[in-house]
């Protein structure tokens, strides 16, 4: 089948100030640092990472709910960057997100119905009799019955708002959903309906993720393929496949090594020290000072992206 990109990210920075503290003065953090990536249609896409890597940052620069210091992103082969007012609302209609937190997302003065026909009274020009049609349709399609629409939102579990989420997200047709940790805040026993909950969906719809978690069995299942952030770079991406069977770079290998059901070898990779932080990043390669196989030119040079689908930053594949 052949692959079309949905969206194309070159030579992304993003960056931001702190607020002034007791303790300092105002820092840079360096959020996204030289970011290039290709999400293709119908594809989910995972970013997998510690938090602090980015990765939330990141997706948010991609639906331009983040400021870009630099770089180009493409949706569809239209700069996202400089579009005007009206192309930018023309693309959020595109583009739509999925939240972590689902008590947190929904509005608890609202009734399900008007949280869903919200985004189709602001985005478009349908009748009401349309927006009420869209509205039952994407209730039915995330499992729920039509009854929900006149209830609050208490009025459910966190499974049931999540597929309202998910639902709110779907009534303006995207083509890309961001969704960010859609199931860390769900009890396990009901994240699975959620997961495969979106894996039909995509199927279904052809529909393009991003998935952002730090979930790895969560992208075990879900994802297509995977892109692995530190530090804000991209430092291995490939197949999902690929990644947990073999994958290259040693954080890639250290992170999947302290899930026990992918350490094949059952020896966690213990990693000296914490994340740096990303207001004082290290020179070179930006993994040196936690690398179990640090050499002397790690520590000034940075290595560059290398393979073809399968790609990793590291000088021991160079
Ligand atoms: Fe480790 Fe050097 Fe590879 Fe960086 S480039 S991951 S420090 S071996």
């Amino acid at each position: 089948m052949q692959e079309t990109k949905l969206i194309q990210i070159s030579n992304l920075f993003v960056e931001y100030k702190t607020r002034k503290g007791i303790l300092g003065g105002e820092k840079i953090i360096h959020a996204v640092n030289g970011v290039s990536l290709d999400i293709q249609k119908g594809e989910i896409l995972a970013i997998a990472g510690e938090s602090g890597c980015g990765k939330s940052t990141l997706a948010k620069a991609i639906i331009r709910l983040e400021p870009v210091k630099s770089g180009q992103i493409f949706f569809d082969n239209e700069n996202i960057l400089s579009l005007n007012k009206e192309k930018l609302k023309m693309f959020r209609k595109h583009a739509q997100i999925v939240f972590q937190n689902p008590y947190a997302s929904l509005n608890p003065k609202m009734k399900i119905f008007d949280i869903l026909k919200e985004p189709l009274q602001i985005n478009s020009d349908y009748s009401n009799e349309k927006i009420t049609e869209i509205v039952k349709e994407k209730i039915k399609l995330v499992g729920l019955d039509e009854n929900c629409l006149d209830l609050y939102p208490h009025e459910f579990s966190g499974g049931q708002r999540q597929r309202i989420a998910i639902a709110r997200a779907l009534v303006l047709e995207p083509e890309f959903i961001l969704a960010d940790e859609p199931v860390s805040a769900l009890d396990v026993s009901i994240q699975a309906q959620v997961i495969n909950l979106l894996k039909e969906l995509k199927e279904k719809y052809n529909l393009t993720f991003l998935l952002i978690t730090h979930d790895m069995s969560v992208i075990r299942y879900l994802a297509d393929r995977v892109a692995i952030m530190y530090l804000g770079e991209i430092i291995e991406t490939g197949k999902t496949e690929d990644i947990f069977t073999s994958p290259f770079h040693p954080y890639t290998k250290a992170l999947l090594s302290s899930v026990p059901q992918f350490n094949k070898s059952g020896k966690k990779i213990i990693l000296k020290g914490d994340l740096p932080s990303p207001a004082n990043l290290p020179e070179g390669c930006k993994f040196h000072t936690r690398c179990p196989y640090v050499m002397e030119k790690c520590k000034t040079c940075t290595p560059n992206e290398n393979g073809i689908t399968h790609k990793v930053k590291c000088f021991l594949f160079e």
